[in-house]
């Protein structure tokens, strides 16, 4: 390949390409491809046209469109890599002992991510942590993020009066993560080029950054750094969408604030929905459903209320701005369709998790895309015994959702789980984790695979996984045909270039 990262390409040669008429597979012979303006304007038989300005030479690769990544926490995940990952803590004894044992951070913290604790044989408290970690801040976040087990020292950092359990949920959690968050703007923005660049290495060329911040002016101050590797849609909150509205930003506009040659970039980061999060999470048991959670009479609960979502959307849609509606219980998805329904916004309902029978066919009805995330339905398999065993509604229906002709859109919801479309393409179609054969009980839930055709089509933004002429150069030269591979060759996917609008973005 002789072109280099950071070069704009005028003619990849020697690819194959995957396209319409060809039935969802990939051209046995191979292509050059002609890129112009950021497009795709030709596609021709190798060697027919004689190329010009800087080619890439393909190598005889597949060639598929520029992956996304629907639901990403940009800066929580730039940090996941500096923090204690406890995902494996067995117990809350094991997880305190962990955390205590590790050093505190640069801002003399200790953050422990991806506690279990749902799984655990023993209750997280005040006293277990404050024994284990002493005078230190330790804070101890939960897989979903949406409780933080916290020792005295932390609640104290919060200025927030400390419980004999130790665990904040839903909107304190949250809060003190944002919290956590605010660390030097400089130091993170590095971090998060760094998870850029891992994620174009992936093939990655767009994320929805659902970071609860104000994000124009992170994404501005990070491309006015020099940031350039991915486009980047994000996210309002509630509590910001006055001053969004107030400001007329609507869904599509460029991030303002980029002057001088960075203003050329300004188009790579754009405004994206308002996200509201309607109900809790399956770890955390507040997700609402129309069945109790084992043990009692707890169905889990909603965040927002009705009349409360109501006037969120009616706002954000007046306003021009599309709705993210988290809604994991079958209860918080019916009552996000209905809002869709009533207020005619639109946009997405985020991961979908439990969705009632009757409910399927809705998301189509209304063009409400389902956000979900592949990866989790893997993760959860032993939350979902433990906790959903009684409910009726759907688990995690991506197949259901497909043939009723929904779209789907997949995503990470990393840090909850990593940025990596082709684990996440490979988890949808095989149903197993790395390394499972059919010896560990075959494939999960089988029936709610999905096509590679579907679920490259999901990790795509056109939503139709396919490389043709007058559509955005946002590709990725890949070394295997995704159509024929198996999961596990889709997980390992080699990722040889990634362009973001005809610029290369990865080479290997
Ligand atoms: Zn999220």
């Amino acid at each position: 390949m002789s072109a280099v990262v950071g070069a704009t390409v005028s003619t990849i040669t020697d690819v194959h390409v995957s396209g319409p008429g060809r039935g969802g597979r990939s051209d046995p012979e191979p292509s050059d491809v002609v890129l112009a303006g950021g497009e795709i304007v030709d596609i021709a038989p190798r060697g027919a046209l004689r190329p010009a300005g800087e080619v890439l030479d393909g190598g005889g690769g597949w060639l598929v469109p520029g992956l996304w990544d629907h639901h990403v926490h940009m800066n929580q995940w730039a940090r996941t890599s500096r923090r204690v990952s406890l995902a494996d803590a067995r117990s809350a004894a094991e997880a305190a002992a962990r955390i205590g044992a590790s050093a505190a951070d640069d801002a003399g913290v200790r953050v422990g991510i991806d506690i279990r604790d749902g799984l655990w044989p023993d209750a997280p408290t005040l006293a277990v942590l404050d024994a284990a970690t002493g005078g230190i801040p330790s804070y101890l976040l939960s897989a979903d993020l949406h409780s933080v087990w916290l020792n005295s020292a932390a609640f104290a950092r919060a200025g927030r009066p400390a419980n004999r359990r130790g665990m904040l949920r839903e909107e304190e959690a949250f809060a003190v993560m944002r919290h956590l968050d605010l660390a030097d703007p400089a130091r993170v923005d590095a971090w998060v080029g760094d998870a850029a660049a891992d994620a174009a290495a992936r093939g990655l060329v767009g994320v929805v950054d659902l970071d609860m911040e104000w994000n124009e002016q992170a994404w501005a101050r990070r491309i006015s750094g020099g940031f350039d590797a991915l486009r980047v849609e994000f996210g309002v909150y509630p509590d910001m969408l006055g001053r969004a509205l107030t400001e007329g930003l609507r869904s599509g506009d460029q991030a303002r604030g980029l002057t001088g040659e960075r203003a050329a970039f300004a188009e790579l980061a754009r405004v994206g929905p308002l996200k509201v999060i309607s109900d809790g999470s399956l770890g955390t048991r507040t997700a609402a459903c129309s069945h109790p959670y084992p043990g009692g009479e707890d169905h889990g609960r909603l965040n927002v209320d009705r009349d409360e979502l109501l006037e969120l959307m009616t706002r954000a849609t007046a306003g021009g701005l599309a709705c993210a509606v988290h809604a994991i219980g079958d209860v918080a998805c019916s009552h996000a369709l209905d809002a869709f329904g009533i207020t005619g916004a639109w946009g997405t309902i985020e991961h979908a998790q439990l969705v009632a029978h009757v409910d399927i066919q809705r998301f189509a009805r209304l063009g409400v895309a389902a956000s979900i995330q592949p990866m989790h339905a893997l993760d959860d398999r032993e939350l979902l015994d433990a906790y959903w065993a009684e409910q009726t509604a759907l688990a995690y229906p991506m197949r259901a959702l497909a043939d009723a002709g929904a779209t789907l859109l997949f995503g990470s919801d990393a840090p909850v789980a990593p940025i990596d479309p082709w684990r996440s393409i490979a988890e949808a179609v095989g149903r197993r984790r790395e390394g499972e054969g059919d010896g560990d009980g075959g494939a999960w839930q089988p029936e709610q695979a999905v096509t590679v055709e579907q679920a490259l089509a999901a990790s795509t933004r056109g939503g139709t996984g396919i490389v043709r002429p007058g559509t955005a150069a946002d590709l990725v030269i890949v070394g295997a045909d995704p159509f024929t591979a198996n999961p596990e060759a889709l997980r390992g996917m080699a990722v040889r270039a990634t362009l973001l609008g005809g610029r290369v973005t990865h080479l290997a």
